[in-house]
């Protein structure tokens, strides 16, 4: 058992069935207005249109390259697909440099086209034609399936010049400034449809795609009556649509007010996104470390935690002046450890902050403080994803999802069924996938979608 103190300092983040139930109001009220042509503009939750209207068979067939950029990496894969629910995926990860995250827009696709064009060389196809599919992870409007129009950068991209661009455009024309060549941007995808592609191609019970990562959003398949938004060219040919929810920026509006916290406001303050992503800022990656930083500074200047520590003094210190310190994959590895031996949980104390001899106590009071800012990030997450489920005709729907948080977290997956088993209806059945690299064989599938349907 944690001590009373800690119990009490983590109270804000222990949401009461109160909570709960009125976050998922509020999100499912928030959802409808996005889809709604009249409301759509008030909507935290913007609901776009995807033009993704064909979920794969298992059949698709052929080579296609694919992009993925929208987290930490920016990474290139060829993709093939060999029919019968079958791919293989070659890839190269290659770090996308701080500067080229907030510098000009231009010089990121210059970036992203010359490391595109050492790919092919290397795999010997700088001579054939290939489609790409290109997964852009950030909030879009489309206009089509090949063209997406940035509406803000999110996590830590900041490049001007792309706000309101067509992205597909500027990925071609930063390839034909090169023309050294022959590729075709086809389809340009946000990465939660990749996921729930990539998880439909295995099996087809797939509705809804997550991603809990560097950012968190959701997409799932709605009926196209409901989409107001969508070009009335394209209801006629099918009767569903692919939705992308941008649940991340659910909140602001003021829906999440009633259960934010200082340390909420404190991370959303220090942002280069203010008042934005609300909903992402209290479940991604990029910020749930920073949660714990802020939590665990708190705790120790009033002397709730490491109370006998003999460098306390330097300890705060340390917290006070570094930023970002305690990251995430942190969260993970504490909470992956088990009493009395405490091993990651000690390590990273001596190694973030210098201290030696961490007591059994002190661990576990750390412990508990990462996890309840890792469970309430699952039940947002949880709450998010009933509203979807419950809204799905299907009477069992499959989630696929991804993502570091969902991947690397030891319970982050039980701490969500836990909460959906309470929400998703009682005559539902849901269950959860793990997405076998949806950016990657994602954007391949919309890609060779894409090309059989015209
Ligand atoms: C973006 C979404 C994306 C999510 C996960 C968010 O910041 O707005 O488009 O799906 O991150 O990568
Ligand atoms: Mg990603």
């Amino acid at each position: 058992m944690v001590d009373v103190e800690i119990r009490e300092l983590m109270q804000p983040f222990v949401l009461s069935d109160y909570q709960v139930q009125e976050v998922y109001r509020r999100f499912c009220n928030e959802t409808a207005k996005g889809l709604r042509r009249s409301t759509h503009d008030q909507a935290s939750t913007k609901c776009f249109p995807t033009y993704v209207q064909d979920l794969p068979t298992g059949d698709e067939m052929g080579k296609y390259l694919a992009l993925d950029l929208g987290g930490t990496n920016f990474r290139v894969l060829l993709v093939t697909l060999k029919g019968h629910h079958d791919a293989t995926v070659e890839s190269q990860i290659y770090p996308v440099p701080k500067d080229l995250m907030t510098g000009p827009g231009v010089q990121l696709f210059d970036h992203i086209a010359e490391c595109l064009a050492k790919f092919v060389a290397k795999h010997d196809m700088d001579k054939a034609y290939l489609p790409l599919g290109f997964t852009f992870s950030f909030p879009c409007v489309q206009l089509g399936l090949k063209e997406a129009m940035l509406t803000r950068w999110t996590k830590g991209f900041s490049c001007p010049g792309v706000e309101g661009q067509d992205v597909g455009q500027m990925l071609h024309d930063a390839i034909q400034r090169r023309g050294d060549a022959e590729i075709a941007v086809v389809a340009l995808l946000n990465d939660t449809t990749g996921t729930l592609m990539s998880c439909a191609h295995r099996n087809p019970e797939c509705r809804v795609g997550v991603i809990v990562g560097t950012g968190c959003n959701a997409c799932y398949v709605e009926q196209v009556e409901n989409v107001e938004l969508l070009d009335p060219n394209f209801k006629r040919s099918r009767s569903q649509v692919i939705v992308n929810v941008e649940w991340g920026a659910f909140g602001e509006n003021g829906q999440l007010d009633f259960v934010r916290t200082d340390y909420d406001r404190e991370v959303d303050r220090k942002s280069i996104n203010r008042s934005e992503q609300l909903f992402e800022k209290m479940t991604a990656g990029m910020y749930l470390g920073e949660l714990v930083r802020l939590v665990l500074l708190r705790a120790l200047e009033r002397n709730k935690i490491f109370k006998l520590c003999p460098k306390r003094a330097a300890f705060v210190a340390v917290l006070q002046n570094n930023v970002d310190i305690f990251e995430t994959k942190h969260i993970s590895e504490i909470e992956e450890d088990s009493f009395p031996e405490f091993t990651s949980t000690r390590r990273i104390v001596k190694e973030l902050f210098g201290l030696d001899k961490a007591s059994v106590e002190d661990c576990q009071k750390l412990k508990y403080i990462c996890e309840c800012v890792a469970r309430r990030a699952a039940t947002l997450v949880a709450i998010g994803i009933s509203g979807l489920i419950n809204k799905i005709p299907d009477r069992k729907v499959v989630v696929g999802m991804d993502g570091s948080v969902y991947r690397l977290h030891p319970k982050f997956d039980s701490y969500i069924r836990e909460m959906m088993q309470k929400l998703v209806k009682p005559d539902k059945e849901f269950d959860i996938m793990l997405s076998e690299d949806g950016s990657g064989r994602g954007a391949a599938l919309v890609a060779a979608v894409a090309s059989k349907s015209t």
